[in-house]
């Protein structure tokens, strides 16, 4: 029997790795369960689960989950601290399914006990990737890769030498707004950017799919998880969301991943590796699909491509400032603060305003370093919103 814990438990992702958990009870025993605001459900799983504890990261709602708690045998714990406590606990796989930069504090807890990361949370490797894969590398640590196309790429190069990769490229569905005349894209409502064309996910990685910012931060986290330079990692819209990645060799090979848009795959893949077990998803009907569709993405209508790459020339601590600008983009877009497009228009100000002045290319990368400018970065983005307001 494994010992897993899931950070985020109560989100799409995490949701999706209880899915699986539940299929086999007899295979894995709980540790711990965090999650947010979502009190029922993080307290229902955690007693349907038997952890031996659930966390809330909000401390203002300790009482109510320990109300919910009482008497069940699970522990109640609230607080940021809390989380990265469940995550230094000592399970065998750890689920990092929280949202935004607060899941890289909670994925370097388990990383400096040598643990096994399911990595979900793609802000981990964007905002401080270079210190993530030397921590990992450090304490022995494992970082198992859970974004589709991440997991696509691992797969993709299973028993391959790195260095006969020549090209990687990432598939993108072109999100919510891929055939809108450009024009309306500044009127863009958050209902409209809410709904996805192919994927079920939060409402957060699906309004950064519509703007493409969730593709931007992809860029950066193959960059950095497989260390590879920008200039071998491609995007290309391809609307049916089948093929989640691709890796070119030296010889022209091209290895491409096929499969249903369902994250229990990449979910699975990773809680089973380095074994593939049966899992409950869709078997493609090749026929029935009858063509998979392709093209370039248009750099005009996703501007966050362009940030991403200039992330990745520039490397330093880019990736941390163009995360929390953009996290801060989105808050105040989901507000009706800011329009669709003044997302990336903050961003572009916050990375113009601080590679000039904060020399970040040259400081160095440690965890005080990265929360600081992500700290930094916010405010900036504060500063650049009021302007468009
Ligand atoms: P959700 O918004 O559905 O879930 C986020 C989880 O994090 C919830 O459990 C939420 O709690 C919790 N949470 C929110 N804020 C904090 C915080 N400040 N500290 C600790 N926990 C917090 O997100 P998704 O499941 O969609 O995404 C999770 C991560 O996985 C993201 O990094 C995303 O980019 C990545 N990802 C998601 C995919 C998907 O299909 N959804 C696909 C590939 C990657 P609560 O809801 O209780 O408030």
């Amino acid at each position: 029997m494994r010992s897993v814990t899931i950070l985020g438990s109560t989100g799409s992702i995490g949701q999706n790795t209880i899915d699986l958990i539940k299929r086999a009870p007899d295979d894995y025993s709980v540790m711990a369960l965090t999650g947010g605001r979502n009190l029922t459900r993080l307290a229902e799983d955690a007693i349907a689960l038997r952890a031996e504890v659930a966390v809330t990261c909000y401390p203002e709602c300790y009482e109510d989950l320990a109300g919910l708690l009482a008497g069940t045998g699970v522990r109640a714990a609230a607080g940021p601290e809390a989380v990265a406590e469940a995550a230094a606990m000592p399970a065998d796989w750890t689920m990092s399914a929280i949202v935004g930069a607060a899941g890289l504090v909670p994925g370097m807890e388990v990383l400096r006990r040598g643990g096994t990361l399911a990595l979900a949370n793609k802000e981990t490797l964007v905002t401080a990737g270079r210190l993530v894969m030397q921590t990992a590398r450090d304490h022995g640590a494992r970082i198992l890769p859970v974004d589709s196309e991440h997991s696509a790429i691992f797969q993709a190069l299973v028993g391959e030498d790195m260095g006969a990769v020549n090209r990687i490229i990432v598939t993108a569905s072109g999100g919510a707004f891929r055939d809108w005349p450009i024009e309306d894209l500044a009127n863009a409502t958050l209902a409209q950017a809410s709904s996805h064309p192919n994927w079920d996910m939060g409402q957060r990685i699906t309004i950064d799919s519509a703007s493409m910012f969730n593709k931007g931060l992809e860029l950066i986290e193959t960059r950095e998880f497989f260390e590879v330079g920008p200039e071998k990692i491609e995007v290309i819209i391809h609307p049916e969301s089948l093929i989640h990645a691709l890796v070119g060799f030296d010889d022209g090979a091209l290895m491409a991943h096929v499969g249903p848009p369902d994250m229990r795959h990449a979910i699975g893949y990773a809680l089973h590796w380095p074994e593939r077990r049966t899992l409950p998803v869709e078997r493609l009907d090749l026929a029935k699909i009858g063509a998979m569709t392709f093209r370039a993405p248009d750099p005009a209508r996703y501007p966050a491509l362009a940030l991403a790459r200039r992330v990745m020339e520039e490397g330093g601590l880019m990736g941390a400032v163009f995360n929390a600008a953009k996290e801060r983009a989105l808050d105040r877009f989901i507000e009706g603060r800011i329009g669709f497009t003044d997302m990336a228009v903050v961003v572009e100000r916050v990375m113009d305003k601080m590679s000039s002045s904060d020399g970040l290319q040259k400081a160095t990368q440690d965890l005080d370093t990265v929360l600081d400018t992500d700290k930094l970065a916010r405010l900036r983005a504060d500063e650049a919103i009021a302007q468009t307001s």
